[in-house]
């Protein structure tokens, strides 16, 4: 493994895009060039300054990075124990870390030449992310969503087609994220010539879980340079939550080796990791297998039928999980655990009442992971928690759990 050799975690993947026995390229051959192609785009876009000097202005005047890292102070004193401190990624322009690396693409696929983009999207916030950027750009936008999320997250959908976005629902397999992810690629095999695709997480066939890390890894770095300021030193331990993996990505990736950090990805646990596959912890709940193009852990039956898992929070129900993190699991660089919908509640509570910070019901999950090891550190431990969204999206989903009807305020 390239980490006994070079005594580093950061070097994957290898040619063939593999962490481990992790990722890869399944993919059709008639879909192959087009990996190559942008495989050889972004090699070389990664190494040319005009690039990223485009990145960094576009990161600063349109994203609004760098985002704060803040303390939470009031959160820190009623849990008693270890320092707790927020990367503010629900900050960003469009509210979420999705941005980040929408840019990086939409910027390789004008380099490309290429003027249609595809998407696929389930809560619909890479889609908004998308649509944004595309609109910035003038480019044609369409975005693939699951007709079932359609229906659920209606608000993201009228967002995508104020700016500019064709929605298609997609009403194949059960209407969700996966089958969404299924037809754009489909799409992509069909409109080679003109169309790229932009991939919301780090999944999907090589180059995409490395170059979605490479785009997100602006988090971690943020974090390195901030933390230095604030307490002259490296974070004890990061916690982030997961969906496909890219903003948990985003924040380990600069410090896979520094080996005193402790790395903590959060799984959703739906209704209990033990009861029926409620859940979306593919880490946790499911084992190896073959979809979008990688080889990762994912949700599936005793036939290695794709099941859909369940989640409160939309953007965490993925039944895969990006192939880096399965990598990191395995040798036990990270460590995976998963927090069930009842406990993300409380969290999301508790960061609105303390911090004044409503926060998406995905990184609601980090913070309920934080709220249960936090109490039992000693007062000079610090953990950084990914803030990595904001939770207007998530206020009608709140309320319905809490047991409110929205009529109830007026
Ligand atoms: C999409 C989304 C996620 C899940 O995606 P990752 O690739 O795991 O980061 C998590 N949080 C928010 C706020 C999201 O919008």
């Amino acid at each position: 493994m390239a980490n006994d050799l070079f005594n580093s975690f950061m070097t994957g993947p290898d040619e063939n895009g593999r962490f481990g026995e992790f990722g890869g390229r399944f993919v059709s051959e008639t879909l192959m060039p087009l990996i190559l192609e942008l495989q050889a785009e972004y090699d070389k876009a990664k190494t040319d300054d005009t690039f990223w000097a485009e990145m960094d202005d576009l990161w600063e005047h349109y994203v609004g990075r760098p985002s704060p890292l803040y303390f939470a102070e009031r959160l820190t004193e009623e849990l008693g124990g270890a320092k707790i401190y927020m990367k503010r990624d629900e900050l960003n322009h469009t509210g979420a870390h999705k941005i980040n690396n929408v840019l990086g693409q939409i910027i390789l696929a004008r380099r490309m030449g290429k003027k249609r983009i595809i998407a696929e999207t389930g809560a619909g916030q890479h889609g908004v992310a998308t649509a944004t950027v595309c609109a910035k750009f003038g480019l044609q936008c369409v975005v693939y969503m699951g007709a079932h999320d359609v229906e659920r997250q209606s608000p993201n959908v009228f967002r995508m087609r104020l700016l500019g976005a064709e929605v298609i629902p997609v009403t194949s397999g059960r209407g969700t994220l996966k089958d969404a992810m299924n037809d754009a690629l489909r799409d992509w095999v069909t409109n080679v010539r003109d169309t790229f695709y932009c991939i919301g997480t780090v999944a999907g066939p090589h180059p995409y879980p490395a170059m979605v890390r490479d785009f997100q890894s602006i988090i971690g770095k943020e974090v390195r340079t901030q933390m230095d300021r604030a307490e002259g030193r490296l974070p004890d331990t990061l916690i982030a939550a997961i969906g496909g993996g890219s903003n948990a990505m985003g924040l380990f990736y600069p410090f896979l080796d520094d080996k005193e950090v402790n790395i903590i990805g959060v799984e959703a646990g739906g209704k209990g990791v033990n009861a029926k596959m409620e859940h979306c912890a593919s880490l946790t709940g499911g084992r190896p297998g073959v979809l979008h193009g990688n080889r990762t852990y994912l949700l599936q039956d005793d036939d290695g039928q794709i099941l859909e898992g369940f989640s409160i929070s939309a953007g965490l129900d993925y039944p895969g999980i990006g192939p880096e993190h399965a990598w990191l699991h395995d040798i036990g660089r990270a460590q995976y655990v998963s927090i069930t919908d009842v406990e993300a509640l409380a969290a999301f509570q508790k960061s609105c009442q303390l911090e004044g910070i409503i926060p998406a019901l995905e990184p609601s999950h980090a913070l309920a992971h934080v709220m249960k090891i936090a109490p039992d550190l000693p007062k000079d431990h610090i953990i950084c928690m990914n803030m990595c969204g904001r939770g207007d999206k998530d206020i009608f989903t709140v309320a319905r759990a809490l047991g409110f009807e929205m009529g109830d305020f007026a």
